[in-house]
Order: C-alpha cells, then sequence, then structure tokens
C-alpha cells in the first residue's frame, strides 16, 4: 500500500467517526468518502459499462450495434458511465445539490473518456443551463463533470462558446421523445464560431435521457462548424 492511499484510508475513518455516512440506498454505513454517497457494496451492485458490453454504436444503448431509435439524433456518438441506477442514479441526485464529486466517480468518469470513439476528443463543452436556472442553482452540474475530465485529459475547458437561449419554462416533463426535442430544438447557440471550428467536441452532461437536449447541443456545434460532436454524461437512463 503506498503513503498516498494508507493517508486516504486513515483520513476517510477519522472523518467516518467524526462525521458517520450512512449509505443512501442501504442504509450501511459509508466507510471511504471516496465512495460519496453510497458504500461499496452498492457500487459493486450498479451497472457500470466495460469494453465488453454490447452496445449501439452510436448512441451506447445497451444492446446490438444499431439500436435502430437514434438517427435522429444529431450527435457524432455518446457513452456514458453506466446505467441511470443504484450508486450513479443517486450519485447523479447528490451532484444536482452539491459541487462536488467523490473520488470514485471522478475515476469512472476520466475511465469512460479515455475509452473509444470520444477518447480523440479536443475540447470540452458543458451543456450550459439557462442562466435563470443558474441563478437558483448556483453552479451548473455539467460544468462539475466537464472541469474534472477537461483537467484529467489535460483539454480545454470551454464553458462560453455555447450558451441556453429558450426559457426554462418551456421545460416541461413528462413528454415523448419527439415532444421533448420539439422544446429544445433551437434552444442552443454557438456565441464564439471560431472556437469550435474543426473541433471535436466532448459535450458533457450529467444524465442521457432521450437524447434530446445533446441533440440540440450538438445541432449548433456541428453548424457552428465543429468537426464532430461526442457525448459523455455520468449515466444513462
Ligand atoms: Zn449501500
Ligand atoms: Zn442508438
Amino acid at each position: 500500500m503506498n503513503l498516498t492511499l494508507a493517508g486516504e484510508i486513515i483520513c476517510d475513518a477519522v472523518l467516518t467517526l467524526a462525521y458517520p455516512q450512512i449509505c443512501v440506498i442501504c442504509s450501511r454505513s459509508v466507510e471511504r468518502r471516496r465512495f460519496g454517497v453510497a458504500c461499496e457494496s452498492c457500487w459493486q451492485e450498479t451497472r457500470i459499462f466495460t469494453d465488453g458490453d454490447e452496445i449501439c454504436l452510436k448512441c451506447g444503448s445497451p444492446g446490438p450495434p444499431a439500436c435502430g431509435r437514434c438517427e435522429v439524433l444529431a450527435f457524432t456518438a455518446a457513452r456514458a458511465v453506466g446505467t441511470y441506477k443504484e450508486a450513479l442514479r443517486e450519485s447523479a441526485l447528490m451532484l444536482k445539490r452539491r459541487p462536488y464529486l467523490p473520488r470514485h466517480v471522478e475515476e469512472l468518469l476520466v475511465a469512460a473518456a479515455l475509452r473509444e470513439p470520444i477518447s480523440v476528443s479536443t475540447r470540452v463543452v458543458p451543456v450550459p443551463l439557462h442562466p435563470k436556472r443558474l441563478e437558483t442553482r448556483g453552479f451548473n452540474q455539467a460544468s462539475i463533470i466537464a472541469e474534472t475530465v477537461a483537467k484529467a485529459l489535460e483539454l480545454p475547458l470551454d464553458e462560453a462558446s455555447l450558451v441556453r437561449v429558450s426559457s426554462p419554462e418551456k421545460y416541461r416533463t413528462g413528454l415523448d421523445v419527439k415532444g421533448r426535442r420539439d422544446t429544445v430544438t433551437g434552444a442552443f447557440r454557438v456565441t464564439h464560431p471560431k472556437l469550435v471550428e474543426g473541433e471535436d467536441i466532448l459535450l458533457v452532461d450529467d444524465v442521457f435521457t432521450t437524447g434530446a437536449t445533446v441533440s440540440a447541443c450538438a445541432d449548433a456545434l456541428l453548424e457552428a462548424g465543429a468537426k464532430s460532436v461526442f457525448v459523455m454524461t455520468l449515466a444513462r437512463a
């Protein structure tokens, strides 16, 4: 065991005594701070995608190489750390409340970003929140993920080029794929086309649900001259 790891374990032990952390899924104690809101055994139950998984080569959904549902989506390819369940779901929910990623989640994100085909990306762009929502929440959860990935991969983090222009009131839940796509079409605009021109963009969001939001972002980025738009999310529904 190296000194850094030993130090981390001792530090975790002290913190666990001082501030006992209960796993939000099974209520057992979380011994290691690096796991965040879930315990190690709940993380083991959580589906994390690996190179051996059968997935749609474009949208990354588990199943055959062409799922038949994602042709209309504008991005080049999308990948996620794993399924929006168990520890990944809880971590994504926590990230909406606190601008912080536990070490384990950071490592999973970086590993996912280093896998083909999204590993060729040259510039990291988070899906922007509407300014009004950003004001209420205080931070953009997609930016927290984008920061981590950009830093680890030593890529430029670009939070300026892509902006959300439509009002968040237009956003409604319970819509089908087409309905959702309609509400986000034209919702994003590239303000600095020179910065994205010819780049392989790594577009980052917390959760991939229908893909409508990232597709609308990809539309704007590709129209502004981006060579490709790869999508990476913490989880996919
Ligand atoms: Zn647990
Ligand atoms: Zn697909």
